[in-house]
């Protein structure tokens, strides 16, 4: 069996399944937050105690908010900075005493929906994470691409393209730049928009609820987030040209995006034709424990 582990921020949770992707088991825990010897400690026990209740061993996968970087071997860009600097896949190979693999939740959503989700006949897989903040992974014939940096798919923190003469020079970003797709497209991003040209402080699912009741200026808010959507989408089709694009995050909940996307996507893409399916992700926020446990599919 594979056994994969979801190393959030606000939870850690782990998931047994078989040869053909079947839930054998699935436990999660809050995460003991700013403490890494007990993160390390909790994820292993969670290993521990499905394989006795399965009575069976299996390889252990794990998706983290972050990367492992390749110069040192430690966790960086991680917003669970409490991971940062650490060894994590050494820690938890000691810990559990066989190998484990380490990827980027973002490229662990991508894996998983190329395995068995929306984009399993695909052989390129562009999974696009929408939620407090933007990422992406990309995924070849069900391996995760990860990259000489191990950065791959890290297109939050790319510029808005085609940018109009208001959006430029975009908001401050955390990551010390301006005008981060991150900074329109994520949740957050909308949220802070929709403040910024009405004053109401509303949360995403909360705009997107208005603009369903007739209320303009939420309409309004969704027409200018799905047109820098689409552009950072577009962006990226004329680079990978993707067999499918796949949305996850809580933004993928919002069903109008996929009547919408392709026709604004459309102006952008430097082809004659534009058919790319934009998919909701098929596990929805299981897509990324499965994918941690899919790392050991190839
Ligand atoms: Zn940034």
């Amino acid at each position: 069996m594979r056994i994969g582990i979801d190393w959030g921020g606000t939870k850690i949770e782990a998931i047994a399944l078989s040869e053909a992707g079947a839930v054998l088991a699935r436990k999660r825990i809050a995460t003991p937050r700013h403490d890494y010897e007990a993160c390390v400690a909790v994820a292993a026990g969670l290993v521990d105690e499905i394989e006795a209740a399965l009575g069976q061993t299996g390889t252990v996968g794990i998706g983290i908010p972050g990367a492992i970087s390749p110069a040192s071997g430690l966790i960086k860009n991680a917003n669970s900075v409490w991971l940062n600097g650490r060894a994590l896949g050494a820690d938890m190979e000691r810990a559990l005493g066989r190998p484990v693999r380490v990827e980027n939740d973002a490229n662990c959503l991508a894996v998983s929906e190329s395995v068995d989700g929306a984009g399993a006949e695909a052989t390129v897989v562009w999974a696009v994470i929408l939620g407090t903040g933007a990422g992406s992974g990309i995924s070849v014939q069900g391996r995760a691409l990860v990259g000489r940096h191990r950065i791959a798919g890290e297109w939050g923190h790319n510029p808005l393209p085609w940018p109009r003469d208001d959006e430029r020079p975009g908001p401050v970003c955390y990551c010390g730049r301006q005008g981060c797709l991150e900074t329109f497209v994520s949740g957050t991003g909308l949220a802070a928009d929709h403040q910024c040209r009405t004053g109401q402080a509303l949360t995403a699912e909360a705009i997107v609820g208005r603009m369903r009741a007739g209320d303009m200026d939420a309409r309004r808010t969704y027409d200018l987030f799905l047109d820098r959507l689409a552009r950072g989408l577009a962006h990226v089709v004329n680079l990978l040209d993707p067999d499918v694009v796949v949305l996850g995050g809580g933004l993928s909940d919002v069903d109008e995006l996929y009547a919408d996307l392709p026709a604004r996507m459309a102006p952008f893409v430097f082809s004659d034709t534009f058919d790319t399916p934009v998919r909701r992700s098929r596990h929805g926020a299981s897509s990324g424990v499965r994918g941690a446990a899919w790392l050991w599919n190839i």
